[in-house]
């Protein structure tokens, strides 16, 4: 675009009455772009509608190029669900209540040897030290800074940005999930932080914890990655049997199915039906809101992450009741 302005000028100059010389406009920049003006008065005229050409001109680039951006991040569908996570009473208060609620169906559990979350811990864990499985990502580390930038790049998600994103150490809390857990520490639980972040990213991802106030214990290693080990997929139940070998289960807390069962990544109708037919929701498993993203969002275009935003958005379009 500037190249483009500095090429129109000459261009102007070239269009100015060619017959006559004038002494004053005797310039050798003038005489190589073929313009002769009359007088002085009419170079000084010449140039300055010259100027305010490419003023113009100018103004009209940056615009061109600055307003379809803005538009396009203004009329983002990430931008409601991102702005009541960061800005609503509503969901600060909700996340609270989940987290009060949890932390009095702890003392039950704690009193209750024949509790636990996991339906795969059948015999020999009544008398197992007590832990409690927590997501990290919208459950324990709010990462709405991470959702605001890639609104703002007008980027889907990629690993990438992602890993750079946490290598910053910028994280905030959910609210009441560094309580919740302080509380059940002293309650003498275990916290167990179940993630889909991958094995690569383990040690920023201990920092980002750390950062926002929890202590992690240095006799056992509790923060269980994706890929850490060839059998722990992105399917969580695995690490979940995993801990169910040395520990009694309490609770699950999560923000997404796939912190609590396996059958997540499934057609809509598919994941209600098996979500359905669990009854420890609100007792032993609590599901924290995430509005930005999650598989509930990837099931509307299939997990395909080839689409292009255009195209996802096209199929959210296609859903509406
Ligand atoms: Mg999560």
């Amino acid at each position: 675009m500037q190249s483009h302005v500095i090429l129109t000028i000459p261009r102007l100059l070239r269009r100015a009455p060619l017959n006559g010389v004038s002494k004053g406009g005797e310039h050798p920049l003038w005489s190589r772009a073929g313009f002769k003006p009359r007088s002085r008065i009419q170079l000084i005229r010449s140039i300055a509608w010259a100027i305010c050409f490419a003023l113009l001109h100018l103004g009209c680039g940056a615009t061109s190029q600055t307003a379809p951006a803005t538009a396009r991040q203004a009329t983002d569908d990430r931008l409601d669900a991102i702005l009541w996570q960061v800005t609503s009473v509503e969901y600060r208060i909700l996340a609270q209540s989940i987290y009060a609620s949890a932390a009095t169906h702890l003392d039950r559990a704690l009193a209750d040897r024949q509790w636990t979350a996991l339906l795969t811990q059948k015999e020999n864990f009544q008398n197992l030290p007590p832990a409690v499985i927590v997501d990290i990502d919208e459950t324990v580390i709010d990462t709405t800074r991470f959702q605001s930038q890639m609104v703002r790049d007008q980027a889907r998600f990629s690993s990438r940005p992602w890993v750079e994103w946490q290598a910053r150490n910028e994280p905030l809390a959910v609210p009441g999930a560094v309580e919740f857990i302080a509380y059940a520490e002293s309650r003498g639980v275990t916290i167990f932080y179940v993630t889909n972040r991958d094995y690569g990213t383990k040690q920023s991802t201990r920092l980002n914890l750390k950062t926002i106030g929890l202590k992690l214990p240095d006799h056992v290693d509790t923060v269980l990655t994706r890929n850490e080990r060839p059998d722990w997929p992105s399917d969580k139940e695995s690490r979940r049997r995993y801990i169910a070998q040395s520990y009694r289960v309490l609770l699950l807390v999560g923000d997404d199915l796939a912190d609590f069962i396996s059958e997540y990544r499934t057609p809509e109708q598919t994941r209600l039906r098996e979500a359905q037919k669990y009854n420890q929701w609100g007792t032993k498993w609590f599901m924290l809101p995430n509005p930005m993203y999650g598989s509930w969002e990837s099931t509307l275009y299939d997990f395909n992450l080839d689409l292009s935003r255009e195209e996802v958005s096209q199929r959210k379009l296609k859903r509406l009741p």
